[in-house]
């Protein structure tokens, strides 16, 4: 039986990045895949599906627009088939990146499903059994169905099988207006779908600022997309070419499809921690872990989206590097996940870090807010990307940084730069002090951070 310093179960952000830095650091690691290719959700069905997309339906609308530029280049259009390629293309690329990594790192993969048969023997498949002094369990989340609105590929979607639909819908209603939801919103109203938004909440996107959702309902609204808030599905009823959504109120819809993106559940069950004594919640699925994402049981450790930290992508791997530099005897800072970024890639997009206006208020904070549109820069002018504002939240008594909202077109580049303050605790003084380069979009960061030591210069 081959025994190892480390097992991972699941390849996603989490598995193959704890992998790759657990081999860097002197340890012998096997990593267990149940499916075909490695890169979990993230490269297979996530972050990079999707955004190659999301940049096609970019592309077009700034096709659609060059016009306002000099340009004369006739009607737009498209192929829907080669978008698609080119997005396999990209996942293809990425997929045959993460196995030429475990060669080099001396990773040894198993095709297959993994299992903990007790506290230090993974089986896999039927036939395998391997020995692990330490265990990483990182099989990250899958999608939540609607149980009367199961997937068919065909009409109903999830976010699975929206990334193979085979032509742009008409209309689509999508249930669900959070991250995932909008994303889709934003990709499929950019080429022309009409699309009606169907959330539970009295909010879409309940978890960003209040400002940040307005503005990107207000574009929404530019793309025609439509938004029911406090909106319960009762019933769906699919004939040969459309579904109707019948709504608790008795109001019906029909789409030409519908995707389901009412969220995710944490895949832990029948991955054997029961018989090792790893706990779970058993409302949400999710493993419990200590600080170090240890479970109950020291030596098996669970990082990403099994555990009750933000499912992002970003986040499972800065688990996974915490979790194996701790094995390997190393002693990482704890992760402080005020200074952990969200990005959603809805147009405009919103990336934002700490807290939102709403919770500082909750939460009785002395704060004030400064902040600055990006419709006055003149790089914004130039490269036709004037909506969105940057808002920061900051501490009326020591200027310290509690949030930052961004919204724009390219939101989640600029976040990094309050990820590396928030890492240094800078002040938003300081903020204010850094020359940022001219012109660029980034100065707008400069003239928010401006309005805290008395007014923005520019507006
Ligand atoms: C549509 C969509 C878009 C997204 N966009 C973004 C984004 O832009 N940015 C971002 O940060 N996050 C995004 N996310 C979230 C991100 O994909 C997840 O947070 C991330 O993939 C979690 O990583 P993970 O390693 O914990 O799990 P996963 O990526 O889910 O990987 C888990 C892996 O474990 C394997 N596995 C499970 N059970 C077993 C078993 N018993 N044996 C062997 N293998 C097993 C699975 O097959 C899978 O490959 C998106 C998600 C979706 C669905």
């Amino acid at each position: 039986v081959e025994s190892y310093d480390l097992v991972i179960i699941g390849s996603g952000p989490a598995g193959e990045v704890g992998a790759i830095r657990a081999s860097q650091l002197g340890l012998k690691v096997a990593l267990i895949e149940k499916e075909k290719h490695l890169g979990g959700t993230c490269l297979n069905w996530g972050c990079i599906p999707t955004k190659a997309l999301l940049h096609a339906a970019t592309t077009y609308d700034k096709l659609q627009k060059v016009a306002d530029q000099g340009f004369e280049i006739g009607e737009v259009s498209y192929q829907w088939d080669k978008i698609l390629s080119r997005k396999e293309t990209i996942v293809d690329q990425q997929r045959k990146g993460l196995v030429f990594l475990m060669k080099k790192n001396k990773v040894t993969v198993y095709e297959g499903l993994g299992k903990l048969k007790d506290r230090n023997t993974v089986q896999i498949g039927d036939s395998t059994t391997i020995q692990a002094k330490n265990i990483l369990l990182a099989t990250g989340s899958r999608v939540r169905e609607l149980p009367f609105a199961k997937a068919d590929g065909e009409l109903i979607h999830n976010s699975d099988t929206v990334l193979s639909i085979k032509k742009i819908p008409k209309s689509m209603g999508i249930i669900g207006g959070g991250v995932i939801g909008c994303e889709f919103a934003s990709l499929f109203s950019r080429f022309g779908t009409e699309v009606h938004i169907i959330e539970l909440f009295p909010q879409i996107l309940p978890t960003e600022d209040d400002e940040s959702v307005a503005e990107v309902t207000r574009n929404f609204k530019k793309y025609g997309v439509k938004i029911s808030t406090n909106a319960k599905v009762k019933g769906i009823s699919k004939s040969k070419d459309s579904v109707t959504v019948e709504f608790e109120d008795g109001k019906k819809h029909s789409f030409e499809n519908v995707l389901v993106s009412i969220g995710r559940e944490a895949v832990t069950a029948n991955i054997g921690i029961e018989a090792c004594g790893v706990k779970r919640d058993e409302r949400s699925g999710f493993i419990t872990v200590n600080e170090h994402y240890q479970t109950a049981v020291p030596h098996i450790y669970a990082v990403g989206d099994i555990i009750n930290t933000p499912a992002l992508a970003h986040t499972a791997s800065a688990e996974a590097m915490h979790a194996v530099e701790r094995i390997a005897g190393h002693h990482p800072p704890v992760i402080n996940y005020d200074a952990n970024p969200t990005a959603i890639y809805c147009y405009p997009e919103i990336a934002s870090i700490g807290k939102t206006e709403r919770a500082l208020k909750e939460a009785g904070v002395d704060y004030a807010v400064a902040k600055f549109p990006f419709a006055p820069m003149a790089k914004a002018k130039i490269e036709d990307m004037t909506q969105g504002f940057v808002k920061i939240l900051y501490g009326k008594k020591y200027h310290d940084i509690l949030g930052v909202h961004i919204v724009h077109a390219k939101a989640t580049e600029f976040i990094a730069e309050f990820v590396l303050g928030k890492v240094l605790e800078t002040t938003i003084d300081e903020i204010g002090q850094a020359i940022h380069p001219h012109p660029t979009l980034s100065e707008t960061i400069m003239e928010a951070a401006h309005v805290a030591n008395g007014a923005a210069i520019h507006l």
